[in-house]
């Protein structure tokens, strides 16, 4: 007689270094799943005293609350298989639990092409449609053919084609339905091409350049565009590792090109890219600092002296959300007063029953 796996699980777990900005946050239970049919065997078995559910992967595009009463479920699964090989492609699919930046490092070193842009974007592959992943021209759905996911109201499996997902602009169903799945593979179509690359950005440019001359080569290679974008962003980033933080806050925010241009009359270097029906991209890094908040905040959260956009714990393991919410709300302030621009947050608001907060609000 064969058993039914079981997942691994704890309660009153501490997540703080779980989660790459370092809050401190304790989850009611957590389970964490080495194989899908863990899954299956702890939902059946979930009946009673049910707690909301959370999935949490390598906790970087998250801010969670002191104590989460949830049960947050770990995708863990690891794997990478090839299901096809073309004349010029290579179909792979990846388990959830392994890591984004290992998976670009391993497929470029096969051979396989398409994710070098993507480099060092920390998390685990589970989360990386999420958001539709993003950086330096290139976008997950580039390369995504479909997306593995247990709907964990009704218990089922699904498998979504690229279209299905509905991804955008760092948006997707799943980023639009949150607490509603769980993915557990990604389906990928590398190319097997390594001069054919996205190196329009010019600091990737430039290095790539380097990169490829160094090697004796007159083209850049994708081996060069990934060099490339992790020097790039080992200058610009600071390494969560080192400094807690979670990536860029806040959004871009897209403001009227009438405002734009008033802005424009007062601040000739305001940073802004076109967008569609009149509208304007505004670099909200750029309003931070000429807003006079580079490296300050409300302590322990700070701006990062490099980039702006990062907000940056200095108490890893002591500050909590509400410090996170105390330095949003100071630094959205100051923004408001001095551009009546509003800035809303980037990474994931977790509240204390696992919902979702707002963008725009700081609690
Ligand atoms: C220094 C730094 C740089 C970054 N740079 C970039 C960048 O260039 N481009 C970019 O797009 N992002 C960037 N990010 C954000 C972040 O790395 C990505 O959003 C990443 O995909 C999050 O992965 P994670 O495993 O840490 O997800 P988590 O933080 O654990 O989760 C994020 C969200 O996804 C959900 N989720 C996680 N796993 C699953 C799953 N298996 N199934 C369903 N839902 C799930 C969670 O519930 C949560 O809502 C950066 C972050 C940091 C800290």
């Amino acid at each position: 007689m064969t058993t039914a796996p079981s997942p691994t699980l704890h309660t009153d777990y501490d997540l703080s270094h779980t989660n790459t900005m370092a809050l401190a946050c304790t989850a009611q239970q957590v389970v964490t799943l080495s194989q899908e049919s863990e899954l299956d065997a702890f939902m059946a078995s979930n009946d009673a005293d049910k707690l909301p559910l959370f999935v949490l992967s390598g906790g970087s595009n998250v801010l969670l609350p002191s104590h989460l009463a949830a049960t947050v479920l770990r995708p863990q699964m690891r794997g990478i298989h090839v299901i096809a090989r073309g004349a010029d492609y290579v179909d792979i699919e990846v388990m959830a639990g392994e890591n984004w930046h290992e998976l670009v490092v391993y497929t470029v070193n096969q051979g396989w092409y398409g994710l070098e842009n993507l480099a060092l974007i920390p998390g685990l592959v589970g989360a990386s449609p999420v958001q539709n992943i993003g950086a330096y021209g290139v976008q997950l759905e580039d390369t995504v053919q479909y997306v593995r996911a247990y709907h964990l109201e009704t218990r089922t499996w699904h498998t979504f084609s690229k279209a299905e997902c509905e991804f955008s602009y760092r948006d997707s169903r799943f980023k639009q339905a949150p607490n509603t799945w769980l993915i557990s593979r990604v389906g990928f179509r590398l190319h097997t091409d390594p001069t054919r690359v996205c190196a329009n950005y010019g600091d990737v440019q430039q290095t790539a350049h380097t990169y490829a001359k160094q090697s004796g080569r007159d083209s850049v290679h994708a081996i060069d565009v990934m060099h490339a974008v992790i020097d790039i962003r080992q200058q610009k980033l600071p390494d969560p590792k080192v400094l807690a933080n979670c990536g860029s806050f806040f959004q871009n925010p897209i403001i009227t090109k009438a405002q734009f241009t008033e802005l424009q009359a007062d601040y000739p270097s305001i940073v802004g890219y076109p967008m569609p029906n009149d509208t304007v991209k505004v670099a909200a890094g750029w309003l931070i600092e000429h807003a006079g908040l580079k490296g300050s905040g409300v302590a322990p959260i700070l701006t990062h002296t490099k980039q702006a956009l990062v907000l940056t714990n200095h108490a890893p393991y002591q500050a909590t959300q509400h410090d996170v919410a105390i330095a949003q709300q100071y630094i959205a302030d100051t923004i408001y007063d001095k551009f009546a621009i509003t800035l809303a947050r980037e990474p994931v608001w977790v509240c204390a029953d696992a919902s979702i907060g707002h963008t725009e609000h700081a609690l």
